[in-house]
């Protein structure tokens, strides 16, 4: 390829052409290039994926070479703090082709975008892009971010496995088109998309980003070749950064809101070099297309956007006084997703951030005395006022009436029901409304009041950066139990292997697979484990690796076991639920259907408390059907049930992040809201499983979160 023989020139003169850069490009300016589109100037927006700012040289970071960009950044202006709102793919190209704050999920009906203004004006409009997120195939296809280009360049296979295409091929896409079109009879817009940075990274994150150097290279080349370069605004930027490992995250996107996740580099390189300098203020994403758009002399309604043009900061005022805001979605590393703000104070820039729906994680970071955000300052009793402050632009960025289009792309699955939010507002699960431990951690705890039963305290301990870790690739936990709040074990898909975890000592595969449900038995020595065709015991005392078989290979189908204290085993099957005594002899048999032994409850008296059509029935020891309840309080579904050592009964829903609490009677005794929301489909995340050991409840859904409880 004729740029990479040029690349060796460049790399061999680089340090000459560095000294020389402002020179060439002031006399270049004046020189024999000329604008074909009668003074309109061309722009290029070239938008590499997953690209964090501080990755780069031009932000300080020494071990990679990227000469082109450089270039650029001596050339032009470069925005020191530029942050994205969220450090989503999806969203973040929203935000950059809107400039509004509250798209998300692909463009909405009625938003005018970014070349849709362009192309109005007079350009010609061009998009190349390289991974699926970006095909305007998206449903409904208007949504798609193909609206307003004249040309999408859209390669049908990206919308299959790996969902992805090559830098050189987009960029040969790139340079084909611009030699095609040099006659063009107006200005252009384009639009070039690259999945590096993106994982994986081959070989490593670092080459990569020294890739989009090279084609960057390639492309401001082709634009010298033909006589394009000096009437062109290039733009540089990342959708959002990308986490490396960093604050204990695993690799990857989407889940904090620390710097290394929206931190994202922005240069802008201005025909004529008509601008150079840094700005070291805070800037958004959302400022991007109202700064091109008035750069163009396009007009545009101000109040349409949330953004707002950077001119005045690129000409030199260094007052702009933007607040950057921001905002994920629940994760299995973060449960309940999180808010934040950006801000200057006094020539400090505050980066605020809490919990989304309640304020249990709170963090303040000044940027440019701590730019790798280490030092927690939220206790800083002389930053109250600015935490107060953080706070208001958090509750005032969440106000902000949403657009009537912006729900359009998909209906939510499953809504809350409105007397439950009423419930978790009751319960104090909005911003500012719950005391918050200073760092967020595994082993912070929350107190929740629950009227007639007392309080819970909570703890959340699963969604430690470090399980995050460990369950990353694609294991998932599909069932929880413990003996004694120490050791547990859980069920891991997809191999159904079990995992024993300790909270020091982290995961040990205990190499058995297959397992289909797991019981401590009540003497807390051993578990009986279910597999296909074959139950067996496992001891505990000899380090759970000693199993024998508990000779009940003929009892299957099994779908699930449970233990009462009195040691008896209750073996659920199809149509019916066999009572054991220790001896393995059956002692009762219930004619019931259930389906899984997570609908199943015992009390210390023998009682059967099961779950059947969304109501429970209880059963007495001798086999009699009591009495039926719960149908009325219970309208999110029966998940999962458990029985504390009082007696009482704990019912998780299904259909809400919501549990339920019932005396031996059946008579409702409280109710509470556990804290685990995805607000982007304005749901709860899936539950699995309550589970009950001595003192301890265990909440577990599907995002792998474990919330625990327990009753004071
Ligand atoms: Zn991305």
């Amino acid at each position: 390829m004729k740029c990479q023989r040029k690349r060796q020139n460049s790399l061999a003169v680089g340090m000459a052409a560095l000294a020389l850069g402002f020179l060439m490009g002031f006399i270049s300016a004046n020189g024999a290039e000329k604008s074909r589109s009668g003074g309109r100037p061309n722009i290029l927006l070239i938008v590499p994926d997953a690209l964090r700012a501080k990755q780069l040289p031009c932000y300080g970071y020494q071990h990679i070479r990227t000469s082109a960009l450089d270039s650029m950044v001596r050339n032009g202006v470069l925005f020191k703090y530029c942050f994205v709102k969220t450090p989503d793919t999806d969203d973040s190209f929203s935000y950059l082709f809107s400039g509004q704050w509250f798209g998300s999920e692909g463009l909405k009906k009625g938003e005018k975008t970014l070349a849709q203004y362009l192309k109005e004006d007079g350009y010609h409009t061009v998009g190349f892009i390289s991974s699926n997120n970006l095909m305007s195939l998206k449903t409904p296809p208007e949504n798609g971010y193909g609206r307003g280009f004249d040309e999408y360049f859209q390669d049908e296979a990206l919308a299959r496995p790996p969902f992805q295409r090559k830098n050189e091929k987009t960029t040969a896409d790139i340079l084909g088109w611009l030699d095609r079109s040099k006659n063009l009879s107006k200005p252009f817009f384009l639009f070039a998309h690259y999945v590096d940075p993106h994982s994986p990274y081959e070989p490593s994150y670092d080459a990569e980003i020294e890739k989009i150097d090279h084609e960057l290279d390639c492309i401001v080349e082709k634009l010298k070749e033909l006589a394009l370069y000096e009437n062109t605004l290039l733009v540089f930027t990342s959708d959002h950064g990308e986490s490396l490992g960093d604050h204990g995250s695993p690799d990857g996107h989407g889940w904090f809101l620390y710097a290394e996740q929206i931190q994202v580099p922005l240069i802008m390189k201005f025909p004529g070099n008509r601008y150079a300098r840094l700005v070291d203020q805070v800037v958004r994403h959302i400022d991007i297309m109202p700064t091109i758009l008035d750069f163009a002399g396009v007009k545009f309604e101000k109040k349409s956007m949330n953004g707002e043009s950077l001119l005045p900061a690129i000409e030199g005022n260094n007052k702009l006084g933007l607040v950057s805001y921001h905002s994920t979605g629940p994760s299995r590393v973060c449960p309940e997703g999180l808010n934040g703000v950006i801000f200057e104070d006094q020539n400090r820039i505050y980066h605020y951030i809490q919990g989304r729906f309640s304020s249990r994680y709170r963090e303040l970071f000044e940027l440019r005395e701590d730019p790798d955000e280490i030092h927690n300052l939220v206790e800083n009793p002389r930053l109250a006022a600015v935490v107060k402050q953080a706070q208001q632009h958090v509750a005032r960025f969440r106000l902000q009436p949403k657009t009537s289009d912006q729900k359009t792309s998909s209906e939510p699955p499953q809504r809350i029901p409105r007397e439950k939010l009423e419930a978790l507002k009751a319960l104090g699960y909005v911003a500012g409304g719950t005391p918050a431990p200073s760092k967020m951690s595994h082993d912070f705890l929350m107190q929740i009041r629950l009227n007639s039963i007392g309080t819970v305290v909570y703890s959340d301990f699963i969604r430690h950066p470090e399980w995050g870790k460990s369950l990353q690739d694609s294991r998932s936990p599909r069932k929880l139990v413990t003996v004694d709040n120490d050791r547990f074990y859980i069920i891991s898909e997809p191999r159904q292997t079990i995992f024993l975890f300790r909270k020091n000592e982290g995961f040990r595969d205990l190499t058995i697979e297959g397992v289909t449900d797991l019981v401590p038995c009540s003497d807390g020595k051993s578990l009986v484990i279910v597999r296909q065709k074959r139950i067996s015991l496992l001891d505990l005392e000899r380090g759970g690796a000693d199993r024998k078989d508990a000779g009940l290979g003929k009892l299957f189908p099994c779908l699930g076991l449970r233990s009462d204290p009195r040691n008896n085993l209750y073996v659920l099957m199809e149509k019916r639920l066999l009572k054991m005594n220790e001896e393995g002899k059956i002692i009762r048999t219930y004619e019931v259907s259930v389906p899984d032994s997570r609908l199943l409850a015992i009390d210390g008296e023998e009682n059967l408390y099961l779950g059947v059509l969304g109501e429970i029935q209880k059963w007495s020891p001798g086999g009699v059907r009591l009495q039926s309840f719960g149908r009325s309080e219970l309208r999110g579904g029966i998940c999962s049930l458990a029985v504390d050592s009082k007696g009482d009964l704990w019912v998780l829903e299904k259909d809400a992040p919501a549990v339920t609490v019932f005396d031996r009677n059946g008579v409702k005794k409280g109710f509470f809201i556990y804290n685990s929301y995805d607000e982007k489909w304005e749901r709860p995340v899936p539950c699995l499983q309550l589970f009950i050991c001595l003192d301890r409840i265990y909440i577990m859904d599907s995002w792998e979160g474990i919330f625990v409880y327990s009753l004071k």
